[in-house]
């Protein structure tokens, strides 16, 4: 961010609360770049009409072979459990029936807090325009991967006693 998205003038380096942030040079303005994370909720879902299976889902964006978890940002107003059952329908069409929260992750490489979520989700599976493919993986053949969604789909199989293999680097963009 270069300038002051309130008054417009250029923005410098000013300590604020502990850290250099980029803030405007006027005091009558005082806007602050906080840069604080964004929160994202992301879904595990586990599709009862699939024996359990857990849905992984490929993006459309993505040039390397990856399958990951569904995510999303939150619409104001909305709680996270809202949201990620938002998103699971819009992405993939599933109706959520429950939903328990894994935990709560920094991913500060994009400058998110990621919110992870069991999601148990029935109905028949059409991606959205974000999405280009998935698959259904048995609970006990999944492989976490390093950083960000990877980490709550870890503590998720080792709170249901699932063997965890190392985790896969996703050799994300
Ligand atoms: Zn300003």
């Amino acid at each position: 961010m270069r300038f002051c998205p309130q008054c417009g003038q250029p923005l410098n380096d000013q300590e604020q609360a502990g850290r250099v942030r980029r803030s405007c040079p006027d005091d009558a303005c005082g806007f602050v770049h906080w840069d604080n994370p964004t929160p994202v909720v992301a879904a595990i879902i586990e599709h009862l009409d699939s024996a359990g299976h857990i849905l992984l889902a490929r993006n459309r964006a993505w040039t390397f072979e990856f399958y990951a978890l569904i995510t999303g940002f939150l619409e104001r107003d909305e709680t996270p459990e809202a949201g990620v059952a938002r998103e699971v329908m819009e992405e993939t069409g599933l109706e959520t029936e429950s939903t328990d929260l894994v935990g709560v992750y920094a991913f500060p490489r994009r400058n998110e807090v990621i919110i992870v979520y069991h999601v148990r989700a029935r109905g028949e599976i059409r991606l959205n325009e974000e999405l280009s493919a998935y698959k259904l993986v048995p609970p006990e053949e999944l492989v976490p991967w390093e950083q960000g969604t990877g980490m709550g789909l870890r503590d998720w199989m080792r709170a249901r006693g699932l063997n965890v293999p190392p985790p896969v680097n996703p050799n994300p963009p």
